[in-house]
């Protein structure tokens, strides 16, 4: 099929195309209406329709794969391996159903998930979809205060959390920060049930409040819990990701558009066959694990392998090992990740048999070209850069090899998907780019299926947020950089605000500052996401100081730098540590007061400054120069 034809008709005529694609998943009640964009920028689509996520990637599978693996959960951490079939997988759903209901979660009630990566995350995530209850995933590397924050928004009816992940060897515990996060929240639910992995001994249990996962999946072990079906735009889920303010947006989905947005995703980006494995290495707290560690392919019919571990333990072969074992088919996998590997022996490439995979897909981060040239060729396999976000739940830019394959371009993500109307434009007028012309990317709305529906709670945030940007044209905004080849090829050139991506996560600079400034000594403070050669960025800060005698020398200024990453780590988890912390006299500011943190961050990355027409005190900036030369 002509893939540009493919894409002119989803933006020619949308309700065409996404009412073909409705077919692709099981309904209650079919939808009386494709689209309702009566009320811009919100949109509706398949309105009327009934169904639901967890039939649609369990139930409806049962009568023709009921024997096929559906869920294959690895430990290299443990050494578990488990294969579920959709029989068996529908069994343990059922069960945590049950649980779920018996500790009262219902339709439209909320469940924080606060998991490493198990088998028992996705019956959960499931579970709560089959009872028509609002999951939120959290990942399981954020820290107490992220959690309580996120608890707060939500308003969780109950939490669900294991004793501990593993990483590298060793036990990482998590319920000690539940019960701080707890203490902490105002929204604190009754009840947390714990997935006891014997892996922390030391786990205190709170009495009446805290629920012994086995204890109750014994209790429930025949249950049957019907499925309950939800009108096409009621929410699914939602998923928090980072903003320019300190407080994280909750990205809110739906039940229909999503699943109908997947499903063909599988398909037309994915080109993958049900039956067949994907393998997609991301965890359940982000997005591309909901998407295609979960509901992605087991919508589809295939088998996900559930990864715990990294990518080089026990040895820089395991991912390739995994796809020669379970003949995966479709891998899904990340920058930083491959730029990990590719510092070891490339022989691991070549070391198994992977030609049970037909691509690679790529997605997070901007793919550099040498790190794209070097996967590919070491495996020998189409390496497919696609990008996208947590609030459009499936890509914006990708190859179509489902439907027409066109020529990879080293460091591109491709073309617009269709659904999606792209177009780059002037950040200041709105005015559509010329073919390389840097701009802001943008999509001119209703955004297809599967994007987010709105800010949880927050109606206005979202429109502020999202559609706010440009007075021309109500535009979404991807906050984004890009441009546009003469072959139509996109390229992505970092984020227009305040976003750092540290390997492929979403961190605010906000949400940092304010964990520094928690810290009694640290008066102000400036982060800036800086270059990095392994993790595309990494987090940097520049503080004041309340007491000079702080940073009196170099050991007090050590002292106090160890103190203020500790204390990032302990309000934020360790994904959100700075890289290292520059004492400074004074920031940068412009005369009415405002931070100079695209200056800082130029000077960071040993880049000049342009124009500093607005700054208030020169000798604020030369210190920054002279602080990151050292
Ligand atoms: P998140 O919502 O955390 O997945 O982060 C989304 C952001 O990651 C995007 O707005 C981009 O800045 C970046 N991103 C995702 N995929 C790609 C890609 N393929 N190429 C370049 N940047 C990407």
């Amino acid at each position: 099929m002509d893939s540009q034809a493919f894409y002119r008709r989803s933006i020619d005529d949308p309700e065409g195309f996404w009412g073909d694609q409705a077919k692709l998943i099981e309904w209650r009640r079919p939808p009386e209406k494709v689209l309702d964009y009566a009320h811009p920028p919100f949109r509706q689509w398949f309105v009327g329709g009934e169904t639901n996520l967890c039939h649609n990637a369990v139930d409806r599978h049962l009568a023709a794969r009921g024997e096929q693996p559906a869920l294959i959960y690895l430990s290299s951490e443990t050494g578990e391996e488990r294969t579920y079939t959709y029989a068996e997988l529908h069994r343990e759903v059922n069960r945590c159903a049950a649980v779920l209901r018996a500790l009262g979660v219902g339709k439209g009630e909320r469940v924080v998930i606060y998991m490493p990566m198990i088998a028992e995350a996705v019956f959960c995530m499931l579970a709560c979809a089959r009872l028509g209850a609002v999951h939120s995933v959290v990942f399981g590397g954020f820290a107490a205060h992220n959690l309580a924050l996120r608890i707060d928004d939500a308003k969780p009816c109950l939490l669900i959390c294991a004793d501990a992940g593993m990483r590298g060897g060793k036990p990482v515990p998590y319920k000690h920060l539940v019960d701080e996060a707890m203490r902490e929240a105002k929204h604190a639910p009754p009840k947390v049930l714990i997935v006891d992995r014997g892996l922390d001994a030391d786990m205190k249990w709170v009495d009446g409040r805290d629920e012994d996962y086995w204890d109750l999946r014994d209790e429930h072990r025949d249950a049957e819990v019907p499925v309950t079906w939800l009108e096409a735009n009621e929410p699914s889920y939602i998923l928090y990701t980072s903003g320019t303010t300190g407080k994280p947006k909750g990205v809110q989905r739906d039940v229909g558009g999503y699943a109908v947005a997947l499903a063909a995703s599988m398909r037309y980006i994915y080109g993958a066959q049900p039956g067949e494995t994907m393998f997609t290495t991301s965890d359940i707290g982000w997005v591309v694990g909901h998407s295609y560690i979960v509901y992605g392919p087991l919508i589809h019919g295939m088998a996900t392998i559930v990864y715990e571990g990294l990518p080089i333990k026990p040895d820089a072969g395991i991912w390739w090992k995994i796809v020669q074992d379970h003949k995966v088919s479709t891998m899904f996998s990340s920058p930083t990740a491959i730029r990990v590997l590719k510092k070891q022996d490339p022989a691991w490439l070549k070391k198994y048999d992977v030609s049970s995979l037909r691509y690679l897909f790529i997605a997070g981060e901007p793919l550099d070209e040498p790190t794209s040239r070097w996967i590919t060729d070491g495996l020998g396999v189409p390496v497919i850069d696609h990008y996208w976000q947590t609030e459009t739940g499936w890509a914006m830019l990708t190859l179509l090899p489902g439907v027409e394959m066109k020529p990879v371009k080293f460091g591109s993500p491709g073309f617009p998907a269709y659904g999606f109307d792209i177009r780059v434009v002037n950040e200041m007028t709105g005015a559509e780019c010329g073919p390389n012309e840097k701009g802001v990317l943008t999509v001119k709305p209703p955004l297809p299926p599967g994007c987010l529906t709105t800010v949880w709670g927050d109606d206005q945030r979202f429109i502020n947020s999202y559609f706010g940007q440009f007075e021309k044209e109500l535009l979404y905004s991807s906050s984004d950089w890009a441009l546009r080849d003469d072959d139509g090829y996109f390229f992505i050139l970092g984020r227009t605000d305040d976003v750092i991506n540290t390997a492929g996560h979403r961190l605010g600079t906000r949400e940092i500052e304010e964990a520094l400034q928690a810290h009694a000594a640290i008066a102000e403070v400036a982060v800036v996401g800086v270059q990095d050669e392994l993790k595309g960025q990494v987090p940097i800060g520049f503080c004041t100081v309340k007491d000079p005698a702080r940073i009196a020398d170099a050991t007090a200024r050590a002292l106090l730098e160890k103190e203020c990453i500790a204390k990032v780590a302990e309000l934020l988890g360790a994904v959100a540590k700075p890289y290292k912390l520059h004492f400074v006299n004074a920031l940068p500011k412009t005369r009415s007061g405002k931070l100079l943190r695209r200056s800082i961050q130029a000077l960071a990355e040993g880049r000049e400054t342009g124009d500093l027409s607005t700054l208030d005190d020169p000798n604020a900036l030369e210190e920054i120069r002279k602080a990151v030369k050292k």
